[in-house]
């Protein structure tokens, strides 16, 4: 049902999607493609905002809850699925116009210090040690600076028996690492809705980016995060991108097939060229050749190839060096080895 339709820039379309689920689509800042979907969870006496937009948005999204809960409503607290700016941008100014609070996993705090450190490091060591191009390290700067200046200050992190109530039963959190390590998905067992973040989409493939943290395998956790959801066998999934969907095992093994090929590519990458930039000129991205991507999308790229490689590694196929650049050498060419432990996920 639509409750409300915006339409361009500033104005918020609300939906009802489920049973006390709404849908707030926020469009991206003029400059940024594409939008993002907020969750506003309803559950009588109580209400729960799930993610916060850009850094834009707080009007549009104060706007878009009062269509669905009326002059005066209070917002319980605000769950953030994870710490990319398109999902967390107006949690500190929502936070403070509705005296509520934000919730995450606290794993997104440690990157929030990962980040921080990365920023105040003056040797820039991460861009030695990928060997980034140097255009493409400014634009990851000039990024960081702006995101740690928006990060949502006074969080707290979520508990893993969390209950949210809703008119369609109750919700609880489901940690689904692999995008980032934190990321969180929201289920509701009876009516069988999973509000999926960017952890399942319906047509694009999440980014699966390498984050500094220990024993943190990106690839993994990401595919073991898919069989997870799978299992909780949602008829409903609802995402941060596109809309709404229903075949989550099709889209599980989708992604399965795609980062299988995916894991051959960079194989092949780092055979020809050992540094994770180089292995990444060899990888077929969605949006085009390498050399072709943004700045932005190339340091994506690269983040996405270094998971596979240490994917690789798990494997016992890669190995990784680290002197003043990280490489990687292929200790076993068969792609058996990565096919088992692929096969023993799904
Ligand atoms: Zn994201």
């Amino acid at each position: 049902m639509m409750v409300w339709k915006g339409g361009g820039r500033g104005m918020a379309g609300v939906n009802k999607v489920a049973e006390g689920v709404y849908r707030i689509r926020i469009k991206g800042p003029i400059g940024d493609v594409g939008h993002v979907n907020l969750y506003l969870i309803e559950g009588g006496d109580e209400a729960t905002l799930v993610d916060a937009g850009f850094f834009s948005s707080a009007d549009e999204i104060l706007d878009a809850v009062e269509t669905v809960l009326g002059p005066g409503f209070r917002i319980n607290r605000i769950i953030i699925t994870h710490l990319h700016y398109d999902h967390y941008g107006s949690a500190s100014q929502l936070a403070a116009r509705l005296s509520t609070e934000v919730l995450l996993h606290e794993r997104e705090k440690i990157i929030a210090k990962i980040i921080e450190d990365i920023r105040l490091d003056k040797e820039r060591t991460l861009v030695k040690l990928l060997q980034l191009p140097e255009r493409v390290a400014e634009k990851v700067y000039k990024v960081i600076q702006r995101e740690v200046e928006i990060y949502p200050k006074h969080v707290k992190e979520i508990e893993g028996d969390t209950v949210i109530r809703s008119k369609s039963g109750r919700w609880r959190p489901i940690h689904t690492p692999g995008h980032t390590p934190g990321h969180l998905c929201l289920f509701n067992e009876e009516a069988g809705v999973l509000i999926s973040g960017d952890h399942l989409l319906p047509s694009e493939t999440s980014n699966i980016a390498y984050y500094p943290i220990k024993d943190y395998n990106p690839l993994l956790e990401f595919l073991q995060s898919l069989k997870l959801v799978e299992k909780l066998n949602p008829k409903l999934l609802l995402p941060s991108h596109g809309d709404a969907f229903t075949d989550a095992s099709r889209r599980v093994s989708f992604l399965f097939q795609h980062h299988e090929k995916r894991l051959q590519e960079v194989m092949q990458g780092i055979m020809e060229e050992k540094s994770i930039t180089g292995a990444a000129r060899h990888v077929k991205w969605s949006r085009g050749d390498f050399e072709n991507l943004s700045d932005f999308d190339k340091w994506l790229a690269v983040l996405e190839t270094l998971s596979h490689a240490e994917f690789l590694a798990y494997c016992g196929v890669a190995e990784r060096r680290i002197d003043k650049t990280l490489t990687y050498s292929i200790v076993d060419s068969s792609f058996e080895k990565v096919l088992e432990k692929l096969h023993a996920i799904r």
